[in-house]
């Protein structure tokens, strides 16, 4: 399967299959990479003792230099200090202009690795090889980032990837709650934007969560569709491209209250989406809206209820941290229907408050 990222000269393809990471020294001359130039291998503890011996093989049979570097795995590895350190193998390894950083692993190293990328001599090549569920969202669309210890995705680039290319075999070895929050993301472009794709989700929940390979396939092919069409109208998120972040206001909140980890990101914007359906609902949509969300969302083994302990106070007071708040108003993706919302800029604090509190009592 093959999609096309619509960005003019920054235009890029999305490969999507089995056995990919075997071809990968071939698509590195495809995407144009010189051999002349050593590559940058990104990946983390997690996944480089699966999948990295293979893809040196794979570069290195293609006529290419590797150099590797292995951080940590977890997001407290998307900091300055592991970037430097990254920075400090580039230089090492010889990088020049004409090289290229691979971003082997999760969200974690994407966004990590490119701004690597983005940033080392101003900006050479780079290869998005995602392994994570979730990453068919953060490979997808060129934010790359890191956090500083006071904001997350503070300091970062738009750095479109040269190409995406995801192997389905590595998510084999996912476990199983990394399974259910990367389909949130999933779910979420079928609820922005394709409707009959968000029904599909839930009549095939059980073949998502079993990874069964046609399933997830075709899955992972219309979300990061959605998701390229979505930026190929707005790159820079000037307007439209906000859809995206159905659910991602209130889930922030939900994980910087609760501590990075305690939910994980998709569980936090599950959370967050079942809590945009009934923010419609109390803006006059129809509550049916709500019940096809939490429907959606629990059949895939997500969260929809926000746990007691939550301050509503704390996570309000994280919303307006988040930039979101102007005189007591804020910007929401609200669902019209499932499969389609729109960008609200002036819902009341109040309302959201109200939101917040229903989130403790309703859903699973
Ligand atoms: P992650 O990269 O931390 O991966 C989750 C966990 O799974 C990690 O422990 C990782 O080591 C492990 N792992 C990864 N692949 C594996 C595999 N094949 N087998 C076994 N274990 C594996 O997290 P994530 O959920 O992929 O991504 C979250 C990050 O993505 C966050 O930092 C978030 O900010 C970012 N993000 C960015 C964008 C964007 O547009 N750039 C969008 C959404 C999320
Ligand atoms: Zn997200």
């Amino acid at each position: 399967r093959s999609i096309t990222v619509d960005l003019g000269e920054r235009s890029y393809p999305i490969y999507i299959g089995s056995g990919l990471l075997r071809s990968i020294g071939e698509r590195c001359i495809e995407a144009g990479f010189a051999q002349r130039s050593p590559l940058l291998v990104v990946s983390d503890t997690e996944v480089a003792p699966r999948y990295l011996e293979q893809v040196e093989a794979s570069l290195r049979s293609s006529g290419y230099t590797v150099v590797s570097h292995v951080i940590q795995a977890g997001e407290a590895s998307k900091s300055l200090a592991v970037y430097e350190e990254v920075i400090t193998t580039a230089i090492q390894g010889g990088l020049d202009r004409s090289s290229a950083v691979l971003a082997l692993g999760g969200g974690v190293v994407g966004d990590l690795a490119g701004f690597v990328a983005a940033s080392y001599m101003r900006g050479i090549g780079f290869m998005q090889i995602p392994t994570t569920i979730l990453a068919h969202d953060s490979s997808v669309g060129g934010k790359v980032a890191v956090n500083h210890p006071l904001a997350k995705n503070m300091l970062g680039a738009f750095y479109q990837p040269s190409m995406v290319l995801y192997d389905l075999d590595t998510l084999a070895t996912l476990p199983p709650r990394q399974v259910a929050s990367g389909l949130a993301e999933v779910v979420k472009h079928g609820l922005i934007l394709d409707r009959e794709f968000a029904y599909w989700c839930r009549e095939h929940a059980d073949e998502l969560l079993a990874l069964d390979p046609e399933a997830l396939g075709y899955a992972l092919e219309r979300g990061c569709a959605i998701k390229a069409d979505v930026i190929g109208g707005d790159e820079r998120e000037h307007g439209q491209r906000a859809i995206l972040n159905l659910g991602h206001t209130i889930g922030h909140a939900i994980e910087a209250v609760g501590g990075y980890g305690t939910f994980l990101h998709g569980e936090a914007i599950a959370i967050g989406m079942a809590g945009s359906a009934l923010l419609a609902a109390k803006l006059g949509r129809d509550r049916q809206i709500y019940e096809d969300t939490v429907s959606m969302l629990a059949a895939l083994s997500l969260p929809t209820r926000l746990p007691s302990k939550y301050s509503g106070k704390e996570l309000m007071e994280a919303m307006m941290h988040d930039k979101k708040f102007k005189e007591g108003r804020m910007t929401f993706i609200v669902p019209e229907a499932i499969g389609e919302v729109s960008i609200i800029s002036d819902v009341q604090a109040s309302d959201v408050t109200e939101v917040i509190a229903q989130l403790k009592k309703e859903g699973s």
